[in-house]
């Protein structure tokens, strides 16, 4: 098996996806991950989250656990970025009162590429976060590592 891919975040930023998750509690918090994706360079180069872009949840019928990301989000997502001199590398969405596992509705509305991070809220309460990719044939995700990396914010 090949090693498992890590997305790299500040401490700063972890935890601003936790709070949000908190925040939107009982709904889902979702929202891009802006960043840098160095892997096509060079063999050790990582992925690394260097902002965020929070997303409004327009899933009016079932807030609580369905999370979609627009064609709308997607293009202000990618202009946000581009501000920043950054790519959409990801998004990423709470789970309320569900561990951080992608559910099935999850897997049928992501796409390959991207990381997909999830944090599960307990009672209001930001627990585990965990990351994932969809497989190129779209069956599957695989896991993601999580660095978390103390330095600045850009
Ligand atoms: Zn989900």
């Amino acid at each position: 098996m090949a090693d498992e891919p890590t997305l790299w975040i500040s401490g700063h930023l972890a935890e601003k996806i936790r709070s949000h998750g908190s925040e939107t509690y009982p709904h889902e918090c979702c929202g891009a991950l802006l960043g840098r994706d160095s892997e096509m360079e060079s063999q050790d180069a990582v992925r690394e989250v260097l902002g965020l872009f929070p997303l409004i949840n327009r899933r009016d019928d079932s807030p609580r656990n369905r999370f979609s990301v627009t064609a709308e989000d997607v293009r202000e997502a990618e202009k946000a970025a581009r501000e920043r001199g950054l790519e959409v590398i990801g998004w990423y969405h709470s789970h309320p009162d569900h561990p951080a596992q992608p559910s099935q509705y999850d897997r049928d509305h992501a796409w390959p590429w991207y990381s997909y991070i999830i944090v599960s809220v307990q009672n209001g309460a930001p627990q585990e976060m965990t990351s994932w990719r969809l497989n190129d044939d779209r069956r599957e995700f695989s896991p993601e590592g999580i660095e978390i990396r103390h330095r600045a914010a850009v």
